[in-house]
């Protein structure tokens, strides 16, 4: 028996109560859970019949909260749990463990279809309209399951594996239901390696920025560079930041990674051309940190690198979790020069609002369009819409991706002015930046003799 349990038996029957009970909703609170899920572990370590606990987090909470103010943030979070209780099946149990997160323990539900099938109905019931007097609110939930003993034998471990695939279905969008599986737990034991991996080779300063030309599509001639990080680990081999930045991002280290690579990033730039910019990637967690554009600013102050040469790219999925804070944040990089653009433009949740709420200066579209543009005719539509509409709100457009002559060609004649992709260069070491740009200052020297000599 733990400490904690020790003590909440030496209280009063009143006093257990309180402690056991979520003063909101009057539903169990976590240490309810607790018990519920050791006194179901301990009966069932000698019946081996499994059992299943899960969690739902309501999509989108905290700008609820903030648009119908706290009073209404409540309320929806009594009806969800009256909701919740009304509908759970024989035997089951459900409390409320975090602000928008409730968890449930269903002992009869013995694998993941069940499991996904209670999910399904508990999303339907939470997917009605809310009352709030005057008027009704909509809103969606994600659910991650857990069942004994696979995906764990004790309290902890077992949370732990519904919070996993809660987050799984967090990741693919709203609405979504996860079961812990062996393929989840696989990749988790994988992403350990790689965690460890990773850290260390941090601390070895082994992790490198490329940079991939940025170009004026007139004349192929260089603007910039995206920074893209790059890391060859001993053993497990080339692997790609694609992997390894969600990776830091969800286990907690993306903030001491990020100023690595930025530091690096503008060290290597101050030394271009002063009308060259460098653009770097903004991973999520410095979207929801008050604190970012005043670490940016600190960084490339020690490094020496105009603040005005700095372009930070950020997604729109990375805006969602906390759109208001990553508006204070876009503003405030504003406010030091930095300029900000919209990366992967289209394939996240796209809201034609959010380019005129944020103050962006471009809007970088996804290789996906650019792929398709000349087998395609929609992506040709989708690319001349959004150049169309970029043009009307003053934005600048970077066509990512290009890897062909037609695909360049087709982007000039639409109007795309900047682009970037493998037929201009793929990312490369620091060293080679300088050479890029020497052999582009040879070559514009060698047009202006040309040039002064015909006249
Ligand atoms: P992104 O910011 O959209 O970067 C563009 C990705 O497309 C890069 O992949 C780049 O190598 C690749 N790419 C560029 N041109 C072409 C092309 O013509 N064809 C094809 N097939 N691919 C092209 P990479 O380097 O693997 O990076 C993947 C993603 O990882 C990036 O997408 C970015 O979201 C993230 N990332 C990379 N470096 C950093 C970093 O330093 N910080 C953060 N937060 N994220 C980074
Ligand atoms: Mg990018
Ligand atoms: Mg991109």
């Amino acid at each position: 028996m733990t400490p904690e349990i020790e003590i909440q038996d030496s209280l009063s029957p009143g006093a257990k109560a309180v402690a056991y009970t979520d003063p909101l909703t009057g539903l169990g609170n976590r240490r309810r859970l607790m018990d519920k899920i050791r006194k179901l572990a301990s009966e069932r370590a000698d019946d081996p019949a499994p059992f299943t606990i899960g969690v739902a987090n309501i999509d989108g909470f905290k700008p609820i909260n903030d648009l119908f103010g706290h009073a209404a943030g409540d309320e929806i979070l009594c009806q969800v749990a009256h909701r919740l209780r009304a509908c759970l099946p024989d035997g089951g149990f459900v409390a409320r463990i975090e602000s928008d997160e409730f968890a449930f323990v269903l002992p009869l539900v013995f694998e993941k279809k069940g499991a996904e099938k209670i999910g399904r109905m508990f999303k339907d019931v939470l997917s009605a309209p809310y009352d709030l007097g005057d008027r009704n609110v909509r809103l969606s939930a994600s659910f991650g399951f857990a069942v004994y003993p696979f995906a764990g034998e004790q309290f902890a471990e077992l949370l732990k594996s519904a919070d996993t695939a809660l987050y799984r279905s967090k990741r693919r969008g709203r609405g979504q239901i996860t079961v812990y599986s062996e393929e989840i737990a696989e990749e988790m034991r994988r992403g350990t390696q790689i965690e460890q991996a990773l850290r260390r080779a941090i601390i070895a300063d082994e992790v490198a920025v490329h940079f991939q030309p940025i170009v004026n599509l007139a004349d192929a001639s260089i603007q910039g560079f995206e920074a893209l990080a790059r890391w060859t680990d001993r053993e497990l081999g080339f692997v790609s930041p694609g992997v390894f930045i969600p990776l830091a991002e969800e286990r907690g280290f993306i903030d001491s990674l990020t100023e690595t690579l930025l530091k690096k990033a503008a060290e290597t730039a101050k030394h271009w051309p002063s009308e060259m910019f460098l653009s770097f990637n903004l991973s999520s967690a410095q979207l929801i940190d008050p604190a970012t554009a005043f670490n940016v600013l600190a960084i490339v102050n020690r490094v020496g690198l105009d603040p005005r040469r700095l372009e930070l790219e950020i997604t729109e999925t990375a805006m969602m979790s906390d759109p208001e804070i990553a508006a204070k944040v876009v503003n405030e990089l504003h406010s030091i020069g930095v300029r900000v653009s919209l990366d992967d433009f289209g394939t996240g949740q796209s809201s034609l609002g959010r380019l005129r709420d944020f103050a962006f200066n471009k809007v970088k579209i996804d290789r996906s369009f650019v792929s398709e543009i000349t087998a395609d005719k929609s992506a040709e539509h989708i690319i001349r819409a959004i150049l169309t509409m970029c043009e009307g709100l003053n934005l600048k457009v970077i066509a990512e991706g290009i890897e062909t002559e037609e695909q360049a060609e087709m982007l000039k004649a639409l109007g795309c002015r900047s682009g970037q992709g493998w037929l201009y260069g793929k990312a490369v070491d620091a060293a080679s930046t300088f050479r890029l740009i020497e052999a582009q200052q040879q070559v514009q020297t060698k047009s202006a003799q040309v040039y002064l000599i015909n006249r």
